[in-house]
């Protein structure tokens, strides 16, 4: 399948800072991973019993990964995509020239909610965030991207991609690289399926050929980018 082929700005590096605006987002950053660590608004809105915001991340990562939440696994362990969606997103960046420490060394890793919604009703997978819970943490994202400032972000599954890129079918999506804005941060957006086993998404053969364009895609990013 022909990747969908976007005027995009050239690949350039954010620019240079001074020593001292590195180290004043270090600190701003530090203190909004202390505050987003802090945050209960989910839970006295009512739509889920505990609050435990799962993300991870420095200034200076290039590549920021945005899925819908974090799955209940990662709440036994430290890092997001530590189980199984982890595995298949390190397969997935494997085959776009990636080395595996790639995912949780040099990418800053978090999502729409920063805590895990919990099941979904229907029993199967996690339930997915509503928008009221994804409008309560938008202001983390928003200060997240604008710190951090990536160079491309991908987007894990459809909320993610059209919470960044607007209403669209996944499969307009994956197989492009778009161009987006946060917080007055310009940014490329890689669109993947959810990498959940739940997803269906790439039963069909006509995603699996854009999925794989979208792999292409990821891999020349990685080689103009040196990422
Ligand atoms: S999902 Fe976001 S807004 Fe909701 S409690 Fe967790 S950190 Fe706060």
């Amino acid at each position: 399948m022909a990747t969908t082929r976007i005027p995009l700005p050239q690949p350039s590096r954010p620019p240079a800072t001074t020593p001292g605006d590195h180290a004043a987002r270090v600190a701003a950053l530090a203190r909004l991973h202390a505050e987003v660590s802090a945050c209960v608004r989910c839970v006295a809105a009512g739509f889920i019993p505990k609050a435990r915001p799962i993300f991870r991340g420095a200034i200076g990562n290039r590549v920021m990964v945005v899925g819908q939440a974090p799955a209940a696994l990662t709440h036994e362990q430290p890092a997001p995509y530590s189980g199984a969606s982890g595995r298949t997103l390190r397969a997935w960046l494997a085959r776009a020239g990636f080395d595996d420490g790639a995912l949780h060394g040099r990418f800053y890793l978090t999502s729409l909610t920063k805590c895990f919604p919990g099941p979904s009703t229907g029993g199967k997978g996690d339930r997915a965030p509503s928008a009221a819970e994804v409008a309560l943490c938008r202001g983390h994202l928003d200060r997240e991207v604008a710190l951090v400032q990536p160079e491309l972000v991908l987007a894990l599954g459809r909320l993610a991609a059209t919470a960044l890129l607007g209403p669209a079918p996944l499969a307009e999506l994956v197989g492009t690289l778009r161009p987006a804005e946060r917080a007055g941060h310009p940014f490329l957006v890689l669109s993947l399926p959810h990498p959940s086993g739940v997803s269906r998404w790439l039963n069909e053969a006509a995603n699996r050929a854009r999925h794989e364009a979208a792999l292409a895609l990821l891999a020349e990013e990685r080689v103009r980018r040196e990422l």
